[in-house]
């Protein structure tokens, strides 16, 4: 049993957390939590809860929530931690664990350099094998590597051009925007060009990103050029193969976000998460070798599975397929609506 400690409880954390308590090879050992709000009360009564130092004893202790310890106890007691906290702190963190000689795996907020290998369980599994810090990319960077490593297996894909529309932030988020405004990138290529280069390689990448006005997922119109010449029904075909793409089409009154997401909470998963990447079904079209297709990806949860293969890559714990396999099933993923 791999023990896992959390470090930063919030959107990814919490999801995290959910995620490897499904697990029977890791267990979670507890989670730092910062302040003892109402998210701390709620998971004080599934995980143990530690903070970042003494000075947070009483206050979490006068708040009715027991403390088991601090992160310093949280190291001491995981093979692991998760870092989950706000982009940039983990950097700050990598140090900490550094010096306590604890195994780290970081989110997508943190640059590449932070880790030894950055992680997509299509496209790059192996390459955090025995490492002693990952970093899972974004949930921009998992849609896209999602989808193009299919196209790269049996394509020979060459080129992406994508455009990323963006939600403005999480649903619980209050604080951010904009509320009445599109924010462009203003860089070619955004980020997420180089950042789509650490797990999947030998491919061209342009992207450009737009923020708009929504908190519900990030929608990608993603254009690629591909080594040989197809039809829509095979990348269709190769696509919907892959368990982590969830097809999905206006025939059925899919449409909008508001509907992927209202599909996700009929299928009664955890949090109303849509692990998958949404695939518009329609919207994949081809010309000779040149492909054009339509997502929208879940922002909070479809990093999670790759978090828990990311813990069993690094450990070693099973190959590439039987723990993409074993994730899946553990969080309901596969079962293919239409
Ligand atoms: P969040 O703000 O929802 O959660 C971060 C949590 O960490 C909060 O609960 C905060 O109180 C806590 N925290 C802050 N400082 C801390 C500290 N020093 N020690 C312990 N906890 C601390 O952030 P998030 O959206 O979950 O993002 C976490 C990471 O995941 C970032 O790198 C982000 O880029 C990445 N990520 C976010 C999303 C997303 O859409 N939200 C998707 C994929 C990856």
């Amino acid at each position: 049993m791999i023990k896992v400690g959390l470090n930063g409880y919030g959107t990814i954390g919490k999801r995290i957390a959910h995620g490897v308590s499904l697990q029977d090879d890791m267990t979670v050992t507890g989670i730092v939590k910062t302040r003892p709000d109402y998210i701390a009360k709620i998971a004080s009564r599934s995980f143990n809860i530690y903070v970042p130092d003494q000075s947070k004893v009483a206050e979490f202790e006068d708040s009715g929530i027991k403390v088991k310890g601090t992160l310093e106890n949280l190291m001491d007691d995981s093979d692991v931690i998760m870092d989950a906290t706000p982009e940039k702190i983990g950097a700050q963190n990598k140090e900490i664990y550094s010096d306590k000689k604890v195994r780290a795996i970081f989110q997508g907020g943190e640059k590449e350099t932070i880790a030894q290998a950055s992680f997509n369980a299509y496209s790059n599994f192996e390459e955090s094998t025995d490492k002693d810090y990952v970093r899972v990319v974004s949930c921009n960077t998992t849609g896209l590597a999602r989808t193009l490593y299919p196209l790269k297996d049996a394509f020979n894909l060459k080129k992406v051009n994508a455009t990323l529309i963006r939600r403005a932030t999480d649903p619980f988020d209050s604080k951010k925007g904009p509320i009445n405004a599109i924010e462009p990138s203003l860089k070619f290529p955004s980020h997420h060009a180089p950042d789509l280069q650490t797990v999947i390689k030998g491919i061209e990448v342009e992207t450009v990103a737009i923020k708009v006005p929504t908190t519900l997922m990030h929608v990608h119109v993603v254009q690629a050029e591909l080594g040989k010449s197809t039809d829509a029904e095979s990348v269709f075909d190769v696509l919907s193969r892959y368990n982590r793409i969830m097809p999905v089409s206006g025939k059925d009154g899919i449409v909008t976000t508001s509907q992927v997401m209202e599909m996700s909470r009929e299928l009664g998963r955890n949090r109303s998460d849509l692990y998958e990447i949404a695939l518009w079904k329609e919207s994949v079209t081809v010309s000779g070798s040149k492909v054009n297709y339509i997502q929208a990806i879940h922002q909070e949860s479809d990093v999670i599975p790759e978090n828990i293969d990311a813990i069993r890559s690094m450990f070693n714990l099973m190959e590439k397929e039987k723990s993409i396999e074993k994730t899946d099933q553990s969080l309901g993923i596969g079962k293919k609506v239409f």
